[in-house]
């Protein structure tokens, strides 16, 4: 343990903490937060602080909507980048429980941690998960709303320093630093204007949390130069999207790699294999999950190194699952069809379900080392691969028609998600696009 009631009141004294941001997240993976002054911290550390749910998404009816926050103690940070006169601000990261002291089932950090805990009963001792997000900056207007001019776009001032976000992407590195991150390296991505930052992968949890305070980090800091940070997925057709490559592995209780076997020919064990079986077989069913909007889809296409087809392989980058060189306690999974604007506590809870029921079930798999994208939809069909949903729709369908992913959500997230999406998808469905006006308007 990290912390203790007696080291977070240690803390508020020496950082002169003022206020505590209660944090959680809903459905869709927004952050929400209930802010107490400092003098409630009693009240916060005994699981007392209460709040109104029934307007969050993917909570309750009005009737039953009072919730509590119970905080994660090992989640206590002083927010840094917070703009205060005086003292600091800190935060902690909340499960949310219901009056009767129940976890609250739609609380995504407890869909995450009942998997963990399914894990842990098949002798497993950590699910270790490090991630690529990639985001865009672009630049606001006079009125600090985000237009779609990107922040380096090269051609136009070549000799003028190239990379003006580099500076940009610099101090995010330097905040997270500040906050603790282990940042493993930072780059300009493919397209203009898109960047990658990679830190340590921890335990699924844990990384969950750091998606959550890293978005906010880079949000807040890019705000900071006038830029816009977004996690958008495709926000500009015609370049590469951006994805959150999800790179995983299971360890032992002694903390050593199982997805590792030296003696191995190509140094994955035979867990490692059904692992990724269970992902791949089980991808179309929680593509929701992974790719939760009408713009995931767009990324999801031919030619901007994202994936569309399910299979995997120990090099080729066209596929769903990619085996990273690594190996020893290195060796990983990586998923590429994540991307970031994905609830990771549901993306990983489901994921790591997903491998769990291919270990369970004695899974086999090949990979497959060809470039996909090479080859026409019979050639593919041949070789047994199939595509991953094309839209929004489609993933909704997988999705609903699958005991999997009920399973896994429970209950209630299942069926919140399915209404919120559907209804996204009719409200995409029935808009009428600059596309079409440009397509048809002056023709037909
Ligand atoms: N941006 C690509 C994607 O959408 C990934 C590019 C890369 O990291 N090689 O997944
Ligand atoms: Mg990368
Ligand atoms: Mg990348
Ligand atoms: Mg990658």
């Amino acid at each position: 343990k990290k912390y203790t009631k007696e080291t977070i009141l240690e803390s508020i004294k020496k950082n002169d903490v003022r206020f505590i941001r209660l944090q959680f997240s809903d459905m869709l993976g927004v952050v929400k937060n209930v802010e107490v002054p400092v003098s409630k911290i009693d009240k916060v550390l005994d699981n007392q602080v209460m709040f109104d749910g029934s307007s969050i998404e993917g909570f309750v009816r009005i009737q039953e909507a009072d919730m509590f926050l119970y905080p994660d103690l090992n989640t206590w940070l002083i927010m840094s980048w917070e703009d205060i006169k005086e003292g600091s601000v800190a935060r902690l990261i909340c499960n949310v429980y219901k009056p009767n002291k129940e976890p609250f089932e739609g609380d995504p950090r407890h869909i995450l941690k009942t998997q963990l805990d399914k894990m842990k009963k098949l002798g497993f001792g950590a699910f270790n998960t490090g991630v690529e997000p990639e985001f865009f900056l672009f630049k606001l207007d006079q009125n600090k709303k985000p237009t779609l001019e990107l922040t380096d776009d090269g051609g136009y001032f070549d000799l003028s320093p190239i990379d003006a976000s580099e500076n940009v992407r610099r101090d995010i590195v330097l905040e997270l630093q500040k906050l603790g991150f282990i940042v493993e390296a930072a780059h300009h991505e493919v397209a203009y204007g898109q960047h990658e930052i990679n830190f340590q992968f921890d335990n699924a949890l844990e990384a969950c949390d750091n998606i959550q305070t890293f978005k906010m980090v880079v949000k807040n800091i890019a705000r900071r130069h006038n830029y816009h940070a977004t996690f958008m997925p495709k926000p500009i057709k015609g370049i590469n999207g951006s994805g959150m490559h999800t790179n995983c592995s299971l360890a032992d209780l002694e903390g050593k790699n199982v997805f590792y076997d030296a003696k191995s020919e190509d140094g994955l064990s035979k867990t490692a294999y059904e692992f990724i079986a269970g992902v791949l077989k089980y991808a179309n069913e929680y593509c929701l999950v992974t790719n939760p909007i009408v713009n995931s889809y767009k990324r999801l296409v031919p030619g901007y190194e994202a994936p569309c087809y399910v299979s995997w392989s120990k090099a080729n980058r066209s596929t769903m699952i990619r085996i990273p060189a690594s190996r020893g306690n290195g060796t990983r999974v990586e998923v590429r069809s994540v991307d970031p604007a994905a609830n990771p506590y549901l993306a990983l809870g489901i994921i790591l379900a997903a491998g769990l029921e291919g270990i369970k079930k004695e899974l086999v798999t090949k990979p497959v080392e060809i470039n996909l994208f090479a080859l026409n939809d019979k050639e593919r069909k041949e070789l047994n691969i199939h595509n991953l949903p094309e839209n929004l729709s489609e993933a909704v369908v997988a999705f609903e028609n699958s005991s999997f992913a009920k399973n896994v959500l429970g209950e209630h997230l299942f069926t919140k998600l399915i209404e919120a999406k559907k209804e996204e998808w009719n409200n995409y469905r029935t808009s009428v696009s600059e596309w079409e006006i440009q397509e048809y308007l002056s023709i037909i």
